[in-house]
């Protein structure tokens, strides 16, 4: 096959250098280099698999569940990948990842222990530098980042933390063996999906657990289980359908189609479909029930307060069960908590709670922490306090774009970008899954799957013209941030402080990161403006003003 490269300067090395070996990062060097494109990746841990290959922590597996949570782009893959259960947990969707590394010969597009940590745009030569934290510096057209977005740790701002000596790990950098914690006190901060999952598992060998919680979640109860042969024949007979359904719903994962809203059926009918959803559960479950939860408070609270009586009744101790009751945001406005006897946990005698929102943690000494109202001595701290999320990694990047200006310069003041792809004055620079795009809040695989495609196409079409830069105008940019405020604004998430909108980090703006009109709608949109011939994307700068247009209002 020709090789489809623009006549690429002498200096650039590469036509696309891909940031990431995860999810994102694979598939990209498989559809690009399918493609004929050179692809050099790099890849800041030791292998592939990302997100799977550092959250080791007990208890990691994915809520949304393997049948949906793969890869769509190859048949005979799925056909001969068989998931062992409904929610895989970690080390099993990091050896699916490592299969598909082998079975597509993937490994060899990448360098591995190795970090982008520079990136600058030169006009000149119409090409990215990109600086290595091994000193090199690599040139390409393209630079396309799938670092993803949950993939930089929060800074760990616990008061004193410096002070303690005994055993200290994150959940997203874990390097130790739950074995290490046996007969210990152990103290984990962080009630989030991580915390929730990690802390059953700990509670088991732990001599003391003593939870510290800042925000109780609704946690349901995730209901994995073995998938039988049966119900795996009966996926893989159907696989094209139920992904093609994916693809088109409005979270990545077939619809629970729900039209009413939750004050037209009566209080015992309301109660009935709750009790039904609560035993479905995952992101189909209670939070999806009516169509009004998300954007009328009152209807929502009837689904808040059926998870307030599902954790008075599990939990035995009445002020404990009153510290786990979520008061401080509505159900589903906050990222979706599934779990496995989280709140079974809190009956057992080596279990205790604290909450933080009644004795903050003013300081940690050598063995304790010490809160507002006491000191908790222990051996082992767990942080479950999350990630910087979609800015951290992008930001890592430290991209220099057109203008000399920093990514984290162009974005002080809000996120922005064009379809979560692109932004303005980066040119040449993609994200698979940025701010801004449905990857926020769906299934991420799916948004992977077709911003990789989109992203090739339109390299594909620039190369077809003949096209060396390709860039977002600021125009387009400027109305996908519009549209994007304009579709989460009547919903609960707009007035919600959380991770969504940057509130977990000090100093980061606040901007809702997604965008939630949907992956099927967000899809079509985007196959619309490829056909229109990429409105809002300017080639080799040409000069008429180039906007996005109606086409989100025309597309449904
Ligand atoms: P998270 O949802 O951001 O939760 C962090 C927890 O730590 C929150 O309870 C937070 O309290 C608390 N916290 C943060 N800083 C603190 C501090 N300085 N002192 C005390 N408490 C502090 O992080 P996560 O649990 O790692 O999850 C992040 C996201 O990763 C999830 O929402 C999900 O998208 C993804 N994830 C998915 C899975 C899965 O598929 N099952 C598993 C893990 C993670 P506040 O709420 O008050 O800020």
């Amino acid at each position: 096959m020709n090789s489809p490269s623009l006549s690429t300067p002498a200096t650039a090395a590469v036509d696309v250098i891909g940031v990431g070996a995860g999810f994102s990062g694979l598939y990209l060097a498989h559809r690009l280099t399918t493609a004929g494109w050179t692809f050099a990746g790099f890849e800041a841990g030791p292998d592939v698999g990302g997100t799977w290959f550092w959250n080791t922590y007990p208890g990691a597996r994915c809520d949304v569940e393997s049948i949906y949570y793969s890869y769509s782009f190859d048949e005979t893959l799925q056909q001969e990948w068989t998931w062992s259960q409904r929610f895989a947990p970690q080390a099993e969707i990091l050896s699916y990842i490592n299969h598909v590394a082998d079975r597509f010969d993937l490994r060899k597009h990448f360098t591995f222990d190795t970090r982008v940590v520079g990136a600058t745009w030169n006009a000149a030569d119409r090409l990215w530098e990109v600086q290595l934290d091994n000193g090199e510096t690599r040139r390409s057209r393209y630079l396309i980042s799938g670092a993803g977005g949950l993939s930089t740790p929060k800074d760990f701002d616990v008061p004193g933390l410096e002070n303690f000596t005994g055993l200290q790990v994150s959940t997203s950098r874990w390097n130790i063996s739950l074995d290490d914690l046996a007969g210990k006190r152990v103290a984990v901060i962080g009630t989030g999906s991580s915390g929730v999952q990690a802390i059953p598992l700990i509670a088991q060998v732990a001599g003391h657990l003593t939870v510290f919680q800042r925000t109780p979640n609704y946690v349901m109860p995730a209901r994995n289980a073995a998938l039988a042969t049966e119900q795996i024949d009966s996926i893989k007979n159907d696989y094209p359908t139920i992904r093609e359904e994916c693809r088109h719903s409005p979270g990545g994962i077939p619809e629970y189609p729900v039209t009413d809203n939750a004050f037209d059926v009566s209080d015992e009918e309301r109660q009935r479909r709750y009790e039904a959803a609560y035993e479905r559960s995952g992101f189909n479950g209670v939070g999806a029930e009516f169509a009004d939860l998300l954007t009328n408070p009152e209807a929502n609270r009837t689904a808040s307060e059926f998870i307030h009586d599902k954790i008075r009744k599990i939990v035995e101790d009445p002020a404990t069960a009153e510290l786990l009751v979520p008061k401080y945001h509505p159900l589903g406005a906050k990222r979706s908590v599934f779990g496995t006897d989280y709140y079974e946990t809190y009956n057992r005698p080596n279990v205790s709670l604290v909450s933080l929102r009644d004795e903050p943690i003013q300081t940690m000494t050598e063995n304790a922490i010490v809160t507002s109202k006491g000191t908790y001595e222990v051996d082992a701290v767990v942080l479950a306090i999350g990630f910087d999320a979609f800015t951290g990694p992008l930001y890592g990047l430290d991209l220099t774009g057109a203008s000399g200006r920093k990514l984290q310069d162009a974005w002080r003041d809000g996120i922005r970008s064009y379809l979560g792809m692109m932004a303005a004055d980066f040119p040449n620079f993609f994200m698979v899954g940025g701010p801004l795009s449905p990857a926020l809040v769906s299934n991420v695989v799916v948004t992977i799957e077709q911003a990789v495609d989109w992203i090739a196409e339109l390299l594909e079409h620039a190369r077809d013209n003949d096209a060396a830069v390709i860039e977002a105008t600021a125009e387009a940019e400027e109305e996908w941030v519009n549209i994007t405020e304009a579709t989460v604004a009547p919903t609960l998430y707009a007035t919600t402080d959380s991770w969504y909108r940057g509130s977990n980090v000090d100093g980061k703006p606040d901007t809702f990161m997604g965008y939630v009109g949907g992956v099927g709608k967000y899809r079509r949109m985007c196959t619309e403006i490829a056909k229109r011939g990429y409105p809002g994307v300017q080639l080799d700068g040409e000069a008429q003003s180039r906007h996005l247009g109606p086409i989100h209002q025309e597309i449904s």
